[in-house]
């Protein structure tokens, strides 16, 4: 069934070459979801739905909270955790792996916040020691922005005791951007004490780009009910009470929480167990498939992630060139590296819907790649 490519008014839908880090391929089933009749966000129907959504959400992010959904991109989620959680002149320290982690970086400067921001090399994750001696030359911390996977680097870092540091060494928020990791990836956020934690419909919930995910704390909710200023669309308690209603505050992308809906399920019935073991089983065999066609990992191996696999091209290599063949003879679609690492670095997606098959695919297209090269370096 997963290599049937779905047709759609004559067109096929190369569902399952979609190897770039999001938005990710979609399932049929999903396909057929967000191709339903739009229905009104105040019916009994849309109740069910967003409660049903709602519940198996909690699982994902280890949270007995809520998680609040709003039309928007992964982005627009990290903004709306920096506009509820923190005051202008709040203190934050950034711990910037990447491209996305300068991001968050960056929402809260732009926010206002005096920023503390901690630059690691690209393709390292953030050693634990090294964060406690961090906090304890920084200021009095209100919070700590974490990349949990950086999708620029494709390094997981190491979440869990990154958070009991914070916790040990401070009253600081923590204030995470899982937006590649939900869903994929095993997130306990009530056990780590994790006070927020976005993620997008778009990457491992197999879902239409369109809605940002958002679960938060009750510390992070106190912080929002007692900053009540700079922000309107993404208030978090009115959508709070909106979701406990079965509804959301404003129009929701509908089409977008069906598909979510749907996909969920098959999350459900896969369970979720599954679904991590496939996503980890899929990043080695990517890895060191990768490896043994002559690339080499770019994320430090101890924490190379399970949902994107980041490696260097040869010296003589570009990026670039071996994107354009994949595309042109497969239709594989892959990224290249982000910033100053973009001719150097290939990145493969491989979170949602996703199978070994499809990796194979992608293997042995890199391997033809590998011949043509060979052939025209010999006469
Ligand atoms: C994709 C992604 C985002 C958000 O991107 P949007 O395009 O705004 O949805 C943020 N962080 C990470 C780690 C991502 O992979």
């Amino acid at each position: 069934m997963k290599n049937v490519s779905p047709v759609c008014n004559g067109v096929i839908i190369l569902s399952t070459n979609l190897r770039i880090s999001g938005p990710t391929p979609l399932p049929p089933q999903v396909l057929q979801a967000m191709g339903r009749q739009v229905i009104s966000h105040r019916s009994q129907e849309f109740r069910e739905c967003i409660q049903g959504i709602v519940k198996s959400l909690r699982p994902l992010f280890g949270t007995q909270a809520t998680p609040l959904i709003f039309t928007a991109s992964g982005t627009g989620g990290l903004e709306a955790a920096i506009l509820n959680t923190l005051e202008p002149n709040s203190t934050v320290l950034a711990v910037n792996a990447g491209y996305f982690g300068k991001r968050f970086a960056e929402i809260a400067y732009a926010f206002g916040a005096k920023l503390v921001e901690w630059k690691l090399p690209w393709g390292k994750a953030a050693d634990p020691d090294d964060l406690r001696r961090m906090m304890r030359l920084a200021p009095r911390l209100d919070a700590v922005l974490i990349t949990h996977n950086e999708s620029s680097t494709g390094v997981l870092s190491p979440l869990s005791d990154l958070a009991t540091i914070i916790r040990q060494e401070s009253d600081a928020l923590i204030l995470v951007d899982g937006v590649s990791s939900v869903g994929a990836i095993p997130l306990e956020m009530d056990a780590w004490g994790i006070d927020v934690i976005v993620t997008a419909s778009q990457k491992a919930l197999m879902s239409p780009p369109g809605l940002t995910i958002i679960a938060a704390s009750s510390r992070a909710l106190a912080a929002a009910r007692q900053q009540k200023l700079q922000r309107y669309y993404f208030d978090f308690t009115r959508m709070l009470i909106a979701l406990e209603e079965g509804t959301t505050t404003y129009t929701p992308a509908v089409s977008t929480v069906f598909a979510l809906g749907t996909a969920l399920e098959m999350i459900r019935n896969e369970g979720l167990a599954a679904v991590y073991n496939r996503h980890k089983q899929l990043a080695y065999s990517c890895r060191s498939g990768l490896e043994s066609l002559g690339f080499m990992g770019f994320a430090d191996p101890l924490h190379a992630s399970h949902t994107i696999t980041a490696v260097l091209v040869g010296q003589h290599q570009s990026s670039n060139v071996i994107r354009l063949f994949l595309e042109k003879n497969y239709n594989i679609f892959i990224s290249q590296g982000r910033s100053e690492w973009k001719e150097q670095v290939l990145r493969i997606g491989h979170m949602g819907f996703v199978v070994q098959e499809d990796i194979d695919r992608l293997l042995s297209a890199i391997e033809q790649y590998n011949k043509e090269q060979l052939k025209s370096l010999t006469p």
